[in-house]
């Protein structure tokens, strides 16, 4: 379905944990962010491609390697796709691909178009990297913690954030790599929403936002996790649970990463000697 919708922007979400899919259409180009999840999903945004491209050209852009928001790609074969250094250097693809498998034959999935990973044409190295397609400028930025690949984008000719798997409502951080480099990342989208105020900020699931007060809290609600997570391994006193399903929900879904958070947040802390 589409969530949200304004002059240049264009914002899909899956039924499968509330993934968005980002169409923009700034500038003279057409840049797609993680086309995703179910095949008739993606049907319905190549065919809204299709519909508005004309003769423009198209690109794909990438915020991170995990399986959910990369299943769509070939789904583009003709874009030029745009990702993070460490995304056309990890060397996990083979993993994530494999969990692309696991999940349509789990569910007897059929594609119309085949399931690889992503060929990068153009890399962000550098952390406040611009890239301009057209006359639409990207800014883009290093974003680590949840994946060590992952990337923020502002759109500058419409002032919008793409966060990837950051700065959600529906879904505390999941931390894949590291709990230290997920809070600098959250500080640096912290100075991002001050110094460049975006119109819309548009998370990997749940819902968009216009509304700075709430880019702002959560900011801060993701940081508040964070030490949530190291203060119930230093203390071992628990985690104050209550308040997370209260905040969040889908409690049956989210609890086993909140486990697999805490062990290792209790790994990062057992390697520097403080747990
Ligand atoms: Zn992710």
């Amino acid at each position: 379905m589409i969530q949200y919708k304004a002059p240049g922007v264009t914002v899909f979400e899956s039924a499968l944990y509330r993934t968005t899919a980002t169409v923009i259409d700034t500038g003279g180009v057409i840049l797609i962010v993680d086309p995703n999840f179910l095949p008739q999903e993606i049907r319905r945004i190549r065919c809204f491609i299709d519909e508005i491209r004309k003769d423009r050209e198209l690109y794909l852009l990438f915020t991170h390697s995990d399986y959910d928001h990369i299943l769509g790609w070939q789904a583009f074969p003709e874009a030029k796709v745009i990702a993070s250094s460490a995304f056309a250097n990890n060397s996990g693809k083979e993993n994530i691909l494999e969990q692309i498998r696991q999940f349509d034959e789990e569910y007897y999935i059929r594609r119309n178009y085949p399931i690889d990973y992503p060929v990068v044409d153009i890399e962000v190295a550098a952390d406040g990297q611009v890239a301009e397609l057209g006359e639409a400028r990207l800014q883009l930025f290093l974003a680590p913690g949840h994946t060590a690949d992952g990337i923020f984008t502002f759109v500058e000719n419409i002032s919008v954030l793409i966060a990837g798997d950051y700065l959600s409502n529906i879904e505390f951080p999941f931390i894949y790599d590291s709990s230290y480099a997920y809070e600098q990342t959250l500080r640096n989208a912290s100075g991002l929403i001050d110094s460049h105020e975006p119109a819309l900020l548009i998370p990997g699931h749940g819902d968009v936002t216009l509304v700075k007060a709430e880019m702002r809290q959560r900011c801060e609600e993701s940081l508040e996790y964070l030490y949530n997570l190291r203060q119930a391994v230093q203390s071992g006193e628990g985690f104050p649970e209550e308040k997370l399903w209260q905040r969040y929900g889908n409690k049956r879904g989210l609890m086993a990463p909140h486990q697999e958070n805490l062990a290792l947040v209790r790994r990062e802390l057992e390697n520097r000697g403080f747990a």
